[in-house]
């Protein structure tokens, strides 16, 4: 770079760290690569073999070839199997007797499961659904639970927008990660589900299995209807996406969509990621509910418009969706998901008893932050803002230590993070420092 480029790059530099105190990361060309190959045509292909199954619906055909969910699971499972030697591909299967209202008789479940082995044991998720659902044909949009035979599998599903178009995103995301040449710190999973129309069953049933055998995953990255650029009203936004996270406002998962936010930013600056601060859409759910259930981080990308005429019908087809809107969001989720899996994992700020550790001193007036050091940090950046603030206002670097002292700021009126970045920048989720709840202690009276 000649020496008025690289003035001109230090300039950029400093407006950039003028105009986002809180997204001081710098781009990794690595990465910008990896979110470059994620590929529109190939999304295009996905999704009309998804749509040539005709029905992906839990309890349509499972060894019909051509048709139905089991030729689709075998079809997904042998093309994530293509994309790279790199990639552990299986299926999580499941028996399931009849329950409930919607799981009408006895069936095998079957996530497709494709597994990037990184350095460490800790898994960051990007997920969708495949199997697909349709009213019966003439039932109104408006018609509820009425609308819905639960035991009719067979019947015309194309779910292309719902969801095939996360679970494309998924298996692309598997090739472009399985090809990238780059080892990761965290071991990424590239997950479909099955059964979620059925009430989130495969991924409960995964989630379940992680807490109980204690398995670290630290983010879900969920993708439930996102290649849609038009909504049922007629307005059209193909530049921006849903990020739904639950809350408390200091939640896991409300930090991991604000790192999505900043990943987006910084490698797909012309898509907007819309942070929306609840756990779905109103009275809605998605397989990351699952995962929050059970104390996992996860969050949920949807379309910023919805057409609700064209879910769960005969009509959810390749016509309904932009496959140029689906790359974008799938380079969201590449961006989000290379970040993270090559940055530490967020450092801890509690105590062996969960405490925050944050205190005031030395002069009893200050904030004083301490962390646990991340495996293969480099440094540290510590973040605060008002406490009546969903973003963070202020940022500072603090090199390799594990503990922070900011004069005069008071713990009570700001809220703190810190965040691990490795020596190339990369950087991790932000732990917040969260108030703790006040226990209720009850009076005695004398009767
Ligand atoms: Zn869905």
């Amino acid at each position: 770079m000649s020496i008025a480029g690289r003035r001109a790059a230090s300039v950029l530099a400093a407006l950039l760290a003028v105009a986002l105190p809180a997204g001081a990361q710098t781009a990794d060309p690595r990465i910008g690569r990896l979110v470059d190959s994620v590929s529109e045509p190939r999304l295009g292909e996905i999704l009309r073999r998804l749509e040539s199954f005709g029905t992906r619906h839990l309890f349509s055909a499972p060894d019909t070839p051509g048709r139905g969910i089991g030729a689709a699971r075998q079809w997904i499972l042998e093309e994530m199997q293509r994309s790279s030697p790199r990639l552990q591909v299986g299926f999580d299967t499941y028996r399931i007797p009849k329950q409930g209202e919607r799981i009408t008789r006895d069936v095998e479940l079957r996530n497709v499961m494709a597994v990037l082995p990184g350095r460490s044991p800790r898994r960051i998720y990007v997920s969708g659904h495949y199997d697909s659902v349709a009213r019966l044909p003439g039932a109104s949009p408006t018609a509820g639970a009425s609308a819905f035979d639960w035991s009719a599998g067979d019947n015309p599903a194309p779910g292309v927008n719902d969801d095939g178009s996360g679970t494309a995103l998924v298996i692309e995301l598997a090739r472009v990660f399985g090809q990238s040449g780059i080892d990761f710190d965290a071991t990424l999973v590239f997950i479909a589900f099955a059964g979620e129309e059925e009430g989130l069953v495969g991924a409960k049933l995964h989630a379940q299995k992680a807490e109980a055998e204690k398995i670290p995953v630290e983010a879900v990255l969920n993708n439930d209807i996102v290649g849609g650029a038009t909504g049922g009203n007629g307005v059209t936004d193909g530049a921006s996406v849903r990020v739904f996270s639950e809350g408390p406002e200091d939640s896991p998962s409300r930090a991991l969509a604000r790192a999505v936010r900043e990943a987006a930013a910084l490698y797909v600056p012309s898509h907007t990621v819309r942070l929306i601060a609840r756990h779905d859409r109103f009275g809605r759910g998605g397989d990351h509910t699952a995962f929050n259930q059970h104390g996992f981080a996860g969050v949920r990308f949807t379309e910023s418009k919805e057409n609700f005429a064209r879910q769960h019908i005969v009509d959810d087809n390749f016509e309904g969706v932009s496959v140029p809107y689906l790359t974008r969001n799938a380079r969201v989720n590449a961006a989000a998901m290379a970040v993270l899996g090559l940055a530490p994992p967020a450092p801890s700020v509690v105590d062996d008893k969960g405490r925050p550790r944050l205190g005031r001193q030395p002069s009893g007036y200050d904030a004083h932050l301490e962390w646990s050091a991340s495996p293969h940090a480099a440094r540290y950046r510590v973040y605060w803002r008002e406490a009546w603030s969903p973003d963070w206002q202020h940022a500072r670097a603090v090199g390799n230590a594990t503990e922070a002292v900011l004069p005069n700021v008071s713990i009570d009126d700001f809220v703190f993070g810190v965040a691990a970045l490795d020596a190339d920048g990369h950087e991790s989720v932000v732990s917040a420092y969260v108030n703790p709840p006040r226990p209720e202690v009850p009076i005695k009276t004398v009767p």
